[in-house]
């Protein structure tokens, strides 16, 4: 006899029904897919992460300083403060030549913009002691100088030196989190998750393309979902609260 079912099972049944079916956590090819469609479509969005990249993404030491001022500080803050500090000095031995406060008053109002402007005069000296006025392509040797983390040393080798590295900001860590690409807690955890799962011909193009989908649509707190051009295969795990 087949068991009876409940009122409980019953609306169980309902709700499940009624609810959204939400599609798997990507796996390295869906992650492609996602990549692809976020390659075509971002061309049309005013993300600040693609202006200041276009602008100095090949220079190591516009980059490397572009992206200290750039931490805890807000993308369209960085955006302007950031050419402000080049139009003055673009190589170490140049900044050199500022002192401090004039740096504080370049890139105010980014975040903690004092103790950045000392950071950077503190990272050129040392580029000068120890590297010969150059940005060491080598994530090793980058973390050595004082102030710059993984994220920072990884977008110089990645966006400067074309060699294979992950940054993973605030953003990637969000978005790959949403896309269940890593379980993390953190953006260095998060940054060895990739690199386990994402093949490496997608490691230096997973950072601009999730910073303009996080600038613009996948935002921390109710991302637009209902406009994101990945929403088909997105799980939105850990998304209670979208538009
Ligand atoms: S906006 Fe929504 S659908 Fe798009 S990536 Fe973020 S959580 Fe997924």
């Amino acid at each position: 006899m087949a068991p009876e079912t409940t009122v409980s099972d019953e609306v169980r049944a309902r709700s499940h029904a009624r609810a959204p079916r939400r599609p798997p956590p990507l796996d390295a090819a869906a992650a492609g897919r996602a990549l692809r469609i976020l390659r075509r479509e971002s061309r049309n969005w005013n993300a600040p992460v693609l202006t200041l990249m276009a602008a100095e993404k090949h220079d190591p030491f516009l980059t490397l300083i572009g992206c200290i001022l750039s931490l805890r500080t807000k993308d369209e803050t960085t955006a302007v403060a950031a050419p402000r500090l080049f139009e003055r000095a673009r190589t170490p031995h140049a900044m050199l030549e500022l002192t401090a406060e004039e740096i504080e008053r370049l890139i105010f109002p980014v975040g903690f913009y004092r103790t950045k402007a000392r950071v950077i005069l503190g990272i050129c000296r040392d580029l000068l002691e120890r590297f010969g006025g150059r940005v060491p392509d080598d994530l090793d040797a980058l973390i050595t100088l004082k102030g710059v983390g993984r994220k920072t040393a990884n977008l110089v080798i990645t966006e400067s030196f074309r060699k294979p590295g992950i940054c993973v900001d605030t953003h990637v860590h969000r978005i790959s989190n949403r896309w269940g690409l890593a379980r993390t807690k953190t953006p260095d955890h998060t940054e060895q998750a990739l690199r386990a799962v994402l093949p490496r011909r997608h490691w230096l193009e997973i950072n601009p393309l999730l910073v303009a989908l996080g600038q613009t649509i996948c935002h921390p707190t109710s991302p637009r979902c209902t406009q994101c051009p990945v929403a088909q295969i997105c799980p939105r795990i850990g998304v209670t609260r979208s538009r």
